[in-house]
């Protein structure tokens, strides 16, 4: 028989999160193997549960919930998404301009699709959220990616993204709070990136769904409050923030100037009515949520669950010897880097694998963010105090071993 192919469409989509070596741990589990998982950002299987109020409310609405909604969601739900919209600034959103999706991920592949044409390009931060890339290359287009700068806090370098520019950029993607990183940009940078939109016609997409994971009293800028005179296109959603990952809420805005974007965002309502509309359950906890007291202000704190396994994974990673890494200010996660000549990897998948097999640690290599050097790796700070020490016990013994190779 003909083998059965996938199609070239996904020749140059990856999403390493998910990819060999989970398949590879999971084997081990079906062996017995107790692994610690330190590589997705899913809070609920952590004990980071939806807060009460919002799971009596999507029962309690269970049964009206069997019926499709609008394709862009429910009124009172986009609604609240509205409000939410307007206290971060958002200038001149109408309920029109809101997109309820199956989480930010369908949004993400939605807007590449329906923008994206072969041989456009999209400026991805580098390292990335991967999915950003593989949404990129699934539309056709080519993620180029601008360096984030390690050595000033990860933020973006305004020079390599101008320099990056070129006559087949259509926009620029923004992740702040970052995954991996946990940067959070502040407005003066936030300004240059949008000026370098306003010069350049570029759409601005910003990844705003870690902007209430916020430590050390950080504060959030949306940077389409930054440009009303942008089309700007902001993603957010129940996974992190209210720790709803599987209800799959997220939703994307609309904002800015979108005169010129017409037709753009008729391909978009189109994109949306083809999948008739998202999960209603999940709908049914937005409203709550974003109205409701806001729990995860009390889990960043210092003294709060988030806040207290930041600065534990930090301060155990920075203490090994030839390991660095800028503190994150923001979302669930850590990116250190290990010093080449202490650690001279050349594959980080294999060094990963190499972790798995014999300490039972589960991280993502740097490499899996679209970050070239093989240098760095994903830790997820979600497990408690005890189970980080162990796996950070683990992380710590395995790099003493290859020092010493
Ligand atoms: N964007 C970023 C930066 C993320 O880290 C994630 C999930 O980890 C997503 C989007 C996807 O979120 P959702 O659960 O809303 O699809």
């Amino acid at each position: 028989m003909q083998p059965v192919k996938k199609s070239q469409k996904l020749a140059n989509v990856c999403y390493d999160i998910r990819g060999p070596v989970l398949e590879y741990a999971k084997r081990m589990e079906d062996e017995g193997h107790r692994i610690l998982k330190l590589n997705i950002g899913n809070p609920a299987p952590f004990g980071f549960f939806a807060p009460d109020e919002i799971i009596e409310d999507v029962i309690a609405n269970l049964q009206d919930a069997s019926g499709y909604s609008d394709s862009r969601g429910l009124f009172a739900a986009r609604k609240a998404i509205m409000h939410y919209a307007q206290e971060k600034q958002l200038p001149n959103v109408g309920m029109e301009n809101i997109y309820i999706g199956n989480g930010v991920s369908e949004l993400i592949v939605m807007a590449m699709q329906g923008l994206l044409d072969v041989g456009d390009e999209v400026l991805v931060p580098a390292p990335d959220y991967p999915l950003w890339t593989a949404a990129v290359s699934l539309a056709g287009g080519r993620a180029v990616h601008y360096v984030c700068d390690e050595a000033a806090g990860w933020f973006p370098d305004i020079e390599d993204m101008r320099g990056k520019i070129t006559p087949n950029t259509r926009a620029i993607v923004v992740i702040n709070p970052n995954n991996p990183t946990g940067a959070v940009y502040p407005p003066a940078l936030l300004a240059q990136i949008v000026e370098l939109a306003r010069q350049h016609q570029l759409i601005i997409y910003a990844d705003e769904i870690y902007d209430k994971v916020l430590y050390d009293q950080a504060s959030h800028t949306s940077i389409a409050s930054l440009a009303p005179d942008v089309l700007c296109i902001t993603m957010n959603g129940l996974s992190k923030n209210y720790r709803a990952a599987g209800f799959r809420v997220g939703w994307m805005i609309v904002s800015g100037e979108r005169h010129h974007a017409q037709d753009y965002i008729e391909g978009l309502n189109m994109l949306a009515s083809m999948r008739l509309c998202s999960n209603v359950q999940g709908q049914y906890a937005i409203q709550t949520a974003l109205g409701g007291y806001q729990s995860i202000d009390d889990l960043v704190l210092p003294t709060g669950r988030l806040g207290r396994q930041r600065d534990l994974a930090w301060e155990r990673l920075t203490a090994i010897p030839g390991v660095s890494c800028v503190k994150p200010q923001g979302a669930l996660y850590l990116f250190p880097r290990l010093d080449p000549k202490m650690y001279p990897i050349a594959d980080d998948q294999q060094f990963i694998l190499e972790l798995l097999r014999q300490e039972q640690v589960l991280l993502v290599q740097g490499t899996g963010f679209n970050w070239v050097n093989p240098d760095h790796f994903r830790v997820v700070f979600l497990p408690n105090t005890d189970d980080l020490n162990e796996a950070m016990d683990r992380i710590e013994r395995f790099l003493d071993g290859y020092r010493q190779r």
